[in-house]
């Protein structure tokens, strides 16, 4: 949600100011209603009219990023670091992450300006798939890699079924690669389910998201998503 002026101010009708003035000489309506009021606030499903002329929305912008570690995954930090939407200099469009990966975990993250699109994405219902190859400390035995498949206790609950998967270990180094597949979303969910297994991860990079791979993409690459994709995800 965003204050009508702003979002007047953005699709490059107005000033800020101006759009205000717009507003209170009664030339905007919001859904068919004409508003004098400056503190309304509006979302992308409300129809904006200036003059009884449409808004004109932004083009959605679809994007698919290889984050590499020590990148933030929001679309500001007020520390300064690097920042997922960095990769993108030449996007206009104002475009934010689709859910998080940690500052430490690199991999595959969408970026969008279609709240909608991300919403849904990230709605629990649509159960998306995503895969991690974790790098953990000492060697999960069997058992321990079935209790994560059903469910781990975790502080917010127990974790839905999981596919875990041993890819290698190294017996000298005691460490291994772990693939593990989950549709939640949950704060640090891979890192705490193998810290309350006793395997603390200490890399983590994510693989899939649905049938979205890095295949052909290197750390810090990017690409659009094709329309086609765009509507299987949908
Ligand atoms: N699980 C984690 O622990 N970290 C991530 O970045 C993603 C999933």
């Amino acid at each position: 949600m965003e204050r009508l002026q702003k979002v007047i101010a953005h699709a490059g009708i107005a000033s800020r100011r101006n759009a205000e003035q717009l507003i209170l000489d009664g030339r905007v309506t919001v859904n068919g209603k004409t508003v004098r009021e400056l503190g309304i606030k509006v979302s992308g499903n409300d129809r904006v009219e200036v003059n009884g002329v449409p808004l004109q929305k932004e083009a959605p912008v679809y994007l698919l990023l290889y984050k590499p570690r020590g990148v933030i995954s929001a679309a500001q930090d007020d520390k300064n670091r690097k920042i997922v939407t960095d990769f993108f200099p030449y996007i206009q469009e104002r475009i934010y992450p689709v859910g998080r990966l940690d500052y430490d975990t690199s991999g595959l993250i969408l970026l969008t300006n279609d709240g909608e699109f991300a919403n849904l994405l990230m709605h629990p219902r649509y159960e998306i798939d995503k895969t991690y190859v974790a790098k953990v400390q000492g060697i999960p035995p069997r058992g321990i890699l079935k209790t994560m498949e059903k469910g781990v206790k975790l502080e917010d609950g127990m974790t839905a079924p999981a596919k875990v998967k041993m890819l290698s270990l190294d017996k000298k180094k005691e460490t291994s690669i772990v693939e593990i597949t989950i549709h939640e979303g949950r704060n640090h969910q891979v890192r705490r389910m193998f810290e309350a297994m006793g395997h603390p991860v200490t890399k983590l990079k994510r693989e899939t998201y649905a049938f979205l791979d890095l295949k052909g993409l290197s750390t810090g690459d990017s690409r659009e998503l094709t329309p086609h994709e765009v509507k299987q995800l949908r």
